[in-house]
């Protein structure tokens, strides 16, 4: 066998980038993202010769400083307190795990979907979602601050990893999917985004998938935490006893904590299998045929039924009423407070004390907004050092 056809038979072996796009092409259902059919980055760039584009997106996400940081910011509980709890990256794996099963089962983009999944938290502050109210309410005057805009400029602008152009340059459809959330899109942050099309379903899902992850893992984390009680759930709350008795009908005789984790991962199953059903049925009944249709839709086509819809907001009453607002929460709730407050201001009062990367972008993109950007991008760990440092002398060290 002469050189040549051995080089032919191993680029036979190997899948190009085409071959993967007609695959997807000749697999998805018609109202799905299709790579082929994307509407591209905005600076050019050579194509890749084995991913497609969102893929590639996926895989920036990945690489990105701010996805590795995800591994120190936490949702309720603050970094320290446990290391068995859900962290921001965790999560994010979690929401992906989610989100690409029903992606998978309803013929959607796997690829675009969890690149999606993987970005939707790059943009929080530390300390949950009180670090971010925080941040909204110093940055009132100043543009607001709200964490799917935070997570745009960060791929946008925030990331440095190519010498031609800031951010990672990632695909119309990533970054258009992580800006459209609340409808109307009404502002200039929406302009470049067409304002009268909603959002891809890939993108939908990702939405949906966040809510059963985090719904699911705050229950798992509380009773983990003992700030949740069983008996509160048990009989009380719907979803729960629906989990319930699907779990103890699978592994009669389990109890305990064995049952809470079984309870948990047969809430998730049923969640996911819901939304797809009534997703399946909503497309049908819309005669949803294509992405344009899809676009078109005054609302989410990918929907819970009535009935679990009405189950998860149940549920999500009865985390707010027994963990969100529980005396311990609160305490670290008030911890996030101060330290975002105390150094949003120390920053704004003597930019200085910033980086000089952030000092210079201060000076194009605004004080306040760099702030802001320098402020939310910290992990939990880091914020409290550079608290000790900036107010605790003797706590911190000048090396940070
Ligand atoms: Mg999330």
């Amino acid at each position: 066998m002469g050189n040549g056809s051995d080089t032919e038979a191993e680029t036979g072996r190997i899948v190009s980038r085409e071959q993967v796009l007609a695959r997807e092409d000749a697999r998805l259902a018609p109202y799905a993202c299709r790579g082929c059919a994307s509407n591209g980055r905005r600076m050019e760039e050579p194509p890749d010769p084995l991913r497609t584009d969102f893929q590639r997106d996926r895989d920036r996400i990945i690489h990105s400083t701010a996805f590795r940081r995800l591994n120190g910011k936490t949702q309720v509980f603050v970094a320290d307190t446990g290391d068995h709890y859900r962290t921001r990256l965790t999560h994010s794996l979690e929401v992906s795990q989610i989100a690409r099963a029903i992606s998978r089962s309803l013929s959607l983009n796997e690829d675009l979907t969890e690149a999606l999944a993987l970005a939707h938290d790059l943009g929080h502050t530390p300390f949950g979602h009180s670090g971010g109210d925080v941040l909204g309410e110093l940055m009132s005057e100043h543009g607001g601050f709200e964490h799917n805009r935070q997570a745009l400029r960060i791929l946008d602008v925030l990331e440095v990893k190519y010498p031609d152009f800031g951010g990672l340059n990632l695909t119309y459809e990533v970054r258009e999917s992580i800006i459209k959330h609340k409808r109307p899109f009404e502002g200039e942050d929406y302009a470049p985004y067409r304002p009268d099309e909603g959002p891809c379903l890939e993108a939908q899902v990702v939405d949906l998938a966040d809510g059963i992850a985090y719904l699911s893992a705050d229950l798992d984390d509380g009773l983990r935490s003992g700030i949740l009680k069983r008996d509160a759930l048990d009989h009380n709350v719907g979803l729960w006893e629906q989990a319930r008795e699907e779990a103890l009908a699978r592994y009669p005789g389990t109890s305990d904590r064995l049952l809470e984790l079984k309870v948990v991962a047969q809430l998730i199953s049923l969640l996911v299998r819901d939304l797809c059903e009534s997703t399946g049925r909503r497309l049908a009944e819309r005669q949803i045929a294509s992405l344009e249709d899809v676009r078109l839709q005054p609302d989410s086509v990918v929907a819970f039924s009535p009935d679990v819809l009405s189950g998860e907001v149940e549920l999500r009453k009865f985390l707010y009423d027994h963990f969100y607002t529980h005396f311990k929460v609160c305490r670290m709730r008030n911890r996030a407070r101060v330290m975002i407050t105390g150094l949003f201001r120390a920053y704004r009062e003597g930019k200085e004390l910033m980086p000089p990367r952030f000092q210079s972008l201060a000076d194009t993109d605004g004080l306040e907004r760099v702030v802001a950007d320098y402020v939310s991008g910290m992990t939990d760990r880091y914020a409290q050092k550079e608290y000790g440092l900036l107010f605790q002398p003797g706590e911190g060290s000048l090396d940070a």
